[in-house]
């Protein structure tokens, strides 16, 4: 079945409101209107508004990089579903750097993609595994294992994203090959349709992440298991992310 390419950029916490401003006039000048995938730009959250108001295109929407799995209330820092929902179509959960440095555990990643699936809003859900389970050969065994904990009570999967980001890959300029991704990514949809059935896992969107850029991007793209891309600090060049945009659309998957 054919999937809609999908590229989203995570700009981390980078860019203050002008800059995303200008980052984003800088996108939309070197598109063609008429690109044949889905485009999310995932800016900080004091951006969404100013970033929101400039897209028209029917290809670019906007991503959260989080969200609170509470509905409202003395949580302070935090941001709600329901917030985002007016202005997000997705919304990235689980990043490893939230995992790593925030202490996103598994089970609080479960109840944010419940909370995001209830709200309407597309989650992008990350996995990855580090370099020491990597290195003792456990990469598809880690990665299986965070997603079935990560699914407990959900049963509109393929209203989700997966994206693979080997954690050793991501910010390092260390790709990761594609004959692993292919792996890993026949390993997530495996795993996906043993709970959920082959067609929930054939069309379940899988992208890969890990220092993709304008000079390995179609690497990824040529690879039939491969749907698109999460981009972190290419996606910060316009030129760069834009020219990533591209190859996706050539490659027509
Ligand atoms: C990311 O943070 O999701 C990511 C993939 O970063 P980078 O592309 O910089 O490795």
């Amino acid at each position: 079945m054919k999937r809609t390419p999908l590229i989203a950029g995570n700009w981390k916490m980078n860019t203050t409101t002008d800059e995303a401003i200008r980052l984003v006039k800088e996108i939309l000048e070197r598109l063609e209107d008429d690109i044949r995938t889905e485009v999310v730009l995932c800016p900080p959250f004091i951006s969404l508004y100013p970033v929101f108001q400039m897209l028209s295109s029917e290809h670019i929407f906007l991503g959260a990089q989080n969200l609170h799995y509470e509905e409202s209330g003395a949580f302070t820092g935090e941001i709600s579903a329901a917030m985002l929902k007016p202005f997000c179509k997705y919304v990235i959960i689980g990043h490893s750097e939230r995992r790593q440095l925030f202490g996103e555990t598994d089970e609080i990643i479960n109840l944010k993609l419940k909370k995001a699936l209830q709200a309407g809003i597309t989650p992008i859900l990350c996995l990855g595994e580090t370099l020491e389970r990597r290195e003792a050969g456990e990469a598809e065994e880690a990665i299986a294992s965070q997603l079935k904990s990560s699914l407990g009570d959900i049963s509109d999967i393929q209203s989700m994203v997966i994206a693979y980001e080997p954690i050793w890959a991501i910010g390092t300029g260390v790709n990761a090959q594609t004959g692993e991704v292919n792996l890993i990514m026949e390993r997530i949809r495996q795993t996906i349709s043993d709970i959920f059935g082959p067609s929930s896992a054939d069309r379940i969107r899988l992208l890969y992440g890990g220092s993709v850029n304008s000079q390995n991007a179609a690497d990824y793209f040529s690879c039939e298991t491969i749907d698109g891309a999460l981009v972190g600090g290419a996606s910060l060049k316009a030129e760069q992310f834009v020219s990533i945009i591209q190859q996706a659309a050539k490659a027509g998957f």
